[in-house]
């Protein structure tokens, strides 16, 4: 990357009382989505918007990163111990530079965070965090204006946002009858720590993904698990990272953003891979599903047959939706409840990307995306000047 390329991460913000600062683009959020497309950008000549010398004018293009979390690593930071890096299901490395060797036994939530430091040191990418987007709106009625980005430090202008926020902070969580009642431990995967938390209880583990039979091959080795699903799982016979590149996979997926349609997990596209967890969990005797249940009681489930099993905990491994409430103001969704893309951009509003959603829930599809987005304003902005075009 040339000398000219962006500042470096972490510079304070201005208060929240005062004016409102200027980016040619904001990229909201610093996990692979949106360090590919900040990556994208400063390629293509956009500079630091904290270096901007004249911060309420637009002379130059610039870019900042507004990351909700006071530290890199986007969502994997976030994630369970057990979640090794020889168990994940593949990690892409960010553009320009490959993931170092890692030790497969090292979590995740370890490995990936450094990679994304020590990337966000090298390219000097204009980060800037602990920022939350609490909202953003459009100036005026012009659909080419500005857009106001509020958020918990002060606010910006800026003529396009990327949106990166993943799905992390936003769990699902079924709405069945007597889940108040339940007196016994309940987690989602997100607030999962470890198998231990659930020694010796009877746990019912709910959810047909990757997560629910990696926690179930877990759990099942310390505690009595039941398997519940609302439909019953496919398990390919063939490699899952093929099908995750599968041009017929992203196709499916793709219309489905296009159309609007809210993003479904990927696994329900492709079926579910057998992981080394499922091969032990079949293999354990312990991969056996029962319908998914209908209601909770105090200390038991309601089968779908009408009887009742007692169970003590509960882990609800029934996935996220995207994380975009903060989007509200500009009216994207459509009828079906997603927002409809054209490639990576909101339909209804042509200075909105939205990358790490619909057919780029993935690494692979995070990288390929933040290019896109990126190209894509640069089809509408022009170029900078801060760097080498590549
Ligand atoms: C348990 C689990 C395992 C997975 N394993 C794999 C795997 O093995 N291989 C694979 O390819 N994919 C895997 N995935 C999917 C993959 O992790 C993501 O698709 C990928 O990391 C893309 O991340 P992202 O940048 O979209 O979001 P994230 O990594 O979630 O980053 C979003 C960032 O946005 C920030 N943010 C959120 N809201 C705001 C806001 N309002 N304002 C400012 N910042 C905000 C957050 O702080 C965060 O830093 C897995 C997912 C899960 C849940």
């Amino acid at each position: 990357m040339s000398d000219a390329t962006p500042a470096p991460t972490s510079v304070p913000t201005r208060g929240r009382s005062s004016a409102p600062r200027r980016a040619t683009v904001v990229v909201v959020g610093a996990g692979q989505a949106g360090l590919s497309a900040a990556h994208h950008l400063a390629r293509r000549g956009f500079g630091s918007a904290l270096d901007d010398p004249d911060p309420d004018g637009d002379a130059a293009h610039t870019l900042v990163v507004l990351d909700a979390d006071d530290r890199p690593g986007g969502a994997w930071q976030h994630r369970w111990e057990s979640l090794h890096m020889g168990t994940v299901n593949g990690i892409f490395d960010l553009p320009g530079m490959p993931l170092p060797p890692v030790d497969p036994d090292e979590p995740s939530r370890d490995a990936v965070p450094r990679y994304f430091a020590a990337y966000e040191e090298r390219a000097r990418l204009p980060i800037v965090r602990p920022v939350r987007v609490t909202a953003v709106r459009a100036v005026d009625d012009d659909p080419g204006g500005d857009l106001l980005v509020e958020t918990t430090a002060g606010t910006w202008l800026t003529r396009a946002v990327v949106n990166a926020t993943g799905t992390w902070n936003t769990p699902v969580v079924p709405d069945l009858p007597g889940r108040e009642l339940f007196a016994g431990l309940q987690r989602h995967s997100r607030d999962y720590r470890r198998a231990s938390d659930f020694t010796g209880r009877r746990v019912a583990i709910v959810g047909g993904g990757i997560s629910a039979v990696q926690l179930l091959e877990e759990v099942s080795r310390v505690a009595t698990t039941l398997w519940y699903t609302r439909r019953e799982p496919v398990f390919l016979d063939h490699d899952f990272t093929q099908s995750l590149d599968g041009v017929d996979v992203e196709r499916r997926v793709a219309a489905d953003a296009a159309e609007g349609r809210p993003p479904a997990s990927i696994v329900s596209y492709t079926g579910l891979g057998w992981t080394s967890y499922a091969v032990q969990a079949r293999r354990r005797g312990v991969l056996t599903r029962r319908p998914m249940f209908t209601a909770l009681g105090p200390h038991h489930v309601v089968e779908a047959d009408g009887s009742s099993t007692s169970v003590d905990a509960v882990i609800w491994a029934t996935g996220f939706r995207a994380d975009l409430d903060h989007l509200d103001p500009l009216r994207l969704r459509g009828p079906l409840g997603g927002v409809p893309l054209v490639g990576t951009r909101a339909r209804a509003d042509e200075r909105v990307h939205l990358i790490g959603y619909g057919p780029s829930q993935s690494t692979v599809g995070a990288n390929r995306a933040g290019r896109a987005a990126a190209v894509a304003l640069v089809q509408r902005l022009g170029a900078g000047t801060g760097a080498a075009r590549r």
